[in-house]
């Protein structure tokens, strides 16, 4: 696939071929040069500053000349539609000097305060369009994302708007596009080391002998947590392995188990002393059209995506863990359904649900709960599907063209399960390389 004649081949066939993503490596700069600071919201002050702390080089001058690792855009302050051209068409002039792998992050304004008031509303609407659209047309692996704080009053200082700052620029958002990270309150802790945010905690993941989880698992464990690998018992050798590979432990469970939550609270308390992070990664398709669906495929598919992971949740709210931070896999499926995956888009579209109405009660333990919709990850099973297919595939993901990697699901599950990431409750974050399918 990477040969100079497969290539040649889908150049001249005109189909469409990736260019590498800068993914994150410990030690590798935050971003790729300069960033460049524009727009007139108080967030360009903020973000500057918060920029020279982290040893970043910054320009405020949209005219300089040189190559530019990232824009931060700030359209915090819009009134009125007519504010955002000054700032657009600014970026539009720089953009030709953003670096392979470079980012654009805005920060926008959430409309909650908005009622009776169109102008403003349209100005802050317009702005998410903008940025959606700004992210289809970037190339080389470059991606343009939104923080959006929340209400009229939360600052670009809050710890998780500096937390999706650091998230956005660098290369653990690489499959990360066109998206929005909302910020609600100003809870949050900074981590003392940007590169090991988990240090210290212990970290349970569902579904950790392979792919995705797998990838879960070593992320967390590269970012300092203590990890606890859950599997069903037929998987207990390869689930032993990665428990092995990151130095943690391996619990086999069935997670539709009615007793999973007990099960692995007492794990986690036996073997690590403590619980501060769950992934319910865990999960299963059987896929069938609907007219053809068993009750067996659907409540399978409903029991183990959904059902015991509102189960589990219920017993660690119950035992009053200290600032748990939940993150459930969801699927792109079940935010634009999926043909084939009536059960399965079910089951995720119910995951984004459970999340948003459990933040309060997260949130009322000093934690927080959100969920991750991964779109087309190429794995080891797509990578054996053709090429004429694959390239076909990517045209759906017409800016970054190509699959994520296990591992970008689990840089966004690591993000989340971040201390500094407490400000951000009860959302859906996709990691779908702005991929055609869903909102
Ligand atoms: P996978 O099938 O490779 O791995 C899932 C793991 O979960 C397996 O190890 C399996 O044994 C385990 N598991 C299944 N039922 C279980 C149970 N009852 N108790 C304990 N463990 C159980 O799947 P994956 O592709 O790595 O997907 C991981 C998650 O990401 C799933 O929730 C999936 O729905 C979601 N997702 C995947 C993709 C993708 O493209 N692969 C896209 C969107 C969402």
């Amino acid at each position: 696939m990477n040969s100079a004649l497969a290539r040649g081949m889908a150049r001249k066939a005109g189909l469409p071929w990736p260019a590498p993503l800068r993914r994150h490596r410990p030690g590798d700069p935050l971003v790729p040069g300069t960033v460049l600071v524009l727009g007139g919201g108080a967030a360009a002050g903020a973000a500057e500053e918060i920029l020279r702390g982290w040893g970043v080089e910054v320009r405020r001058n949209s005219g300089g000349a040189g190559p530019l690792g990232a824009i931060v855009l700030a359209l915090d302050a819009l009134r009125a539609p007519a504010d955002l051209s000054a700032p657009a068409l600014a970026t539009g002039q720089a953009l030709r000097q953003l670096v392979p792998g470079g980012r654009v992050v805005a920060y926008l304004r959430g409309e909650a305060g908005d009622a009776g008031d169109p102008v403003r509303a349209a100005a802050r609407r317009g702005a998410e369009g903008f940025l959606r659209s700004l992210a289809r047309e970037l190339r080389g692996g470059a991606t343009a994302n939104g923080i959006v704080l929340g209400g009229e009053t939360l600052c670009a200082d809050a710890p998780s708007a500096v937390a999706a700052l650091r998230f956005l620029l660098s290369g653990r958002s690489a499959y990360v596009d066109g998206q929005l990270v909302r910020v609600d309150t100003t809870a949050g802790t900074l981590p003392v080391d940007w590169e090991l945010p988990l240090q210290g905690k212990v970290a349970v993941v569902t579904g950790a002998a392979r792919g995705i989880g797998a990838a879960i698992a070593r992320t967390l464990r590269r970012d300092g947590a203590s990890v606890v690998g859950v599997d069903v018992p037929a998987a207990g050798e390869a689930l032993a392995a990665v428990a092995s590979q990151v130095g943690g432990t391996a619990l086999q469970l069935d997670i539709v188990r009615p007793d999973a939550g007990q099960a692995i609270l007492a794990h986690a308390r036996e073997r690590h002393g403590r619980l501060d992070i769950v992934v319910h990664n865990a999960g299963i398709t059987r896929d069938r059209l609907l007219a053809n669906m068993d009750r067996s495929r659907w409540e399978s598919v409903v029991a183990v995506n959904l059902e015991s992971q509102l189960r589990m949740n219920a017993t660690f709210f119950d035992a009053g863990l200290q600032g748990l931070r939940i993150v459930s896999l969801a699927s792109t499926s079940g935010i634009a359904g999926n043909r084939g995956q009536t059960n399965y888009a079910a089951s995720k579209a119910g995951v984004m649900g459970m999340v948003g109405a459990s933040a309060a009660a997260a949130a009322a333990l000093g934690g927080g709960i959100n969920a991750v919709a991964p779109g087309f990850i190429e794995t080891d099973m797509t990578a054996a599907v053709p090429l004429a297919t694959r390239a076909a595939a990517r045209l759906l993901m017409p800016s970054l063209m190509q699959g994520g990697l296990p591992v970008d699901v689990a840089e966004a599950v690591g993000f989340l399960a971040w201390d500094a990431a407490a400000g951000i409750n009860g959302q859906t974050l996709r990691v779908c390389g702005q991929s055609l399918v869903g909102a």
